[in-house]
């Protein structure tokens, strides 16, 4: 858009609240809406219900139920986020009788691989496939300098919010993710790469780190995508430590705040424009939550520091957000923040209205970042052969229509 939009060093404050708590009917209204997306019940149609996604506590629950004593709840929490056990005849440490009752009463369930692809670069995506037969996209990348890599888990079937470059944008919020359903896309992954048990030292993994960056805003789908990563974090079980989970979002700037407290994993932030007017345009939140409110909760993030920077992702769309100008003011408003910026050369998906930046022009781009002490790596592409790289997942999965839902029920 030439000409089209403000110059760099233009960036609006609005006069907007600045307090980033929710009203007591803001909550209200916003769980009252969000149910309305709930996943489907963690029961199957004969009544066993999935062990997967249960917290300690709601794990012991259900044994008591069952007349047993809650230590058991250790041994299965053992056997289902260590082992990665699914079938409970192999739980050798559990007598026989019991192990019989546990399966006439449990599952332990996994998302059913519908797809697998392993792209040329040796990028892998699953098209998982849910109990109600709702789909999402998972990838691994690999780091290709490390005998390691990271799992790019989704969060929502869909999205509602539509940045312009992104093809999840384009699909409708269909569900959000129970919990079992976010932590099952890892497992699932661990299957696929046979690594169960979770390593008790530091034994290389391949799926050594989680980036929550797949379809969805995780933000927006906050307290399963919180009870999936406080399962993954248990240090009985998978034991990933916070920092080898990074959460991506759009800028949810009341919600940056409970996940900095409530977990403390790394933060990411789609940033992607300098000024408002642009961000309005390619990340609609930002007329919610300007530019102004973003970085004022990043400073705020806790845990951020030179050592844990908080990653700003930028994607480079060529004539659109890529000049040195736009570099600069970058510079100036990351200023004092302990940051560091992933430039993502934009990765086109059929449909797609942009085109992304030329290799020259990034690299003058990441030059000026570099040269004012933000660390700028240039993104390598990976997986575009099967659209699994940043920014092109999507499903064909809609939401049921009204009409259709009453039909079913
Ligand atoms: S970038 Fe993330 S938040 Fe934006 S539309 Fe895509 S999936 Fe949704």
């Amino acid at each position: 858009m030439p000409g089209g939009r403000a110059g760099p060093g233009a960036v609006t404050v609005r006069p907007q609240a600045m307090n980033a708590e929710l009203t007591a009917d803001e909550r209200t209204r916003i769980l009252a809406k969000t149910a309305r997306f709930n996943p489907p019940p963690a029961t199957l149609p004969d009544g066993r219900r999935d062990l997967v996604g249960l917290d300690r506590g709601e794990l012991a629950a259900e044994l008591v139920a069952l007349g047993e004593k809650p230590f058991r709840a250790k041994q299965l929490w053992h056997w289902i986020y260590h082992q990665g056990v699914t079938d409970f005849a192999r739980m050798n440490s559990i007598a026989a009788p019991l192990r019989a009752r546990l399966a006439e009463s449990f599952v332990i369930g996994r998302p059913e691989v519908a797809t697998e692809q392993t792209s040329q670069d040796e990028t892998r995506k699953w098209l998982f496939r849910f109990r109600d037969g709702q789909p999402v996209e998972t990838v691994y990348i690999p780091d290709p300098e490390l005998d390691r890599g990271a799992v790019c888990l989704s969060t929502q079937v869909g999205c509602t919010l539509s940045c312009r470059f992104c093809h999840t944008g384009t699909q409708n919020l269909v569900r959000n993710l129970g919990a079992a359903e976010i932590l099952g896309q890892f497992m699932a992954a661990r299957d696929s790469y046979g690594e169960w048990p979770s390593p008790s030292d530091d034994k290389p993994r391949l799926l050594s780190t989680i980036v929550v960056m797949g379809m969805g805003e995780p933000l927006y789908n906050y307290e399963n995508t919180a009870k999936a990563l406080r399962i993954i974090m248990d240090h009985e079980g998978i034991g990933l430590s916070r920092r080898r989970i990074t959460l991506s979002t759009s800028g949810v700037v009341p919600l940056m705040d409970r996940c900095g407290t409530e977990l403390g994993v790394n933060l990411a932030v789609s940033l992607h424009a300098v000024t408002d007017e642009l961000r309005d345009e390619i990340v609609p939140l930002n007329r919610k939550y300007p530019i102004a409110e973003l970085l004022a909760a990043c400073r705020r993030y806790p845990g951020a520091s030179n050592a844990r920077r908080i990653t700003f992702e930028y994607v480079m769309l060529r004539g659109v957000n890529d000049t040195e100008a736009e570099a600069r003011e970058l510079v100036r408003l990351l200023d004092g923040l302990p940051a560091k910026v992933n430039l993502i050369p934009f990765n086109p998906w059929p449909g797609a209205p942009y085109r992304t930046s030329t290799h020259e022009q990034t690299a003058k781009f990441a030059a000026i970042l570099n040269a004012a002490g933000y660390s700028s790596p240039i993104r390598r592409p990976r997986g575009r052969d099967i659209l699994a790289a940043c920014g092109q997942l999507k499903t064909d999965a809609e939401r049921p229509r009204a009409a259709d839902q009453k039909a079913a029920l």
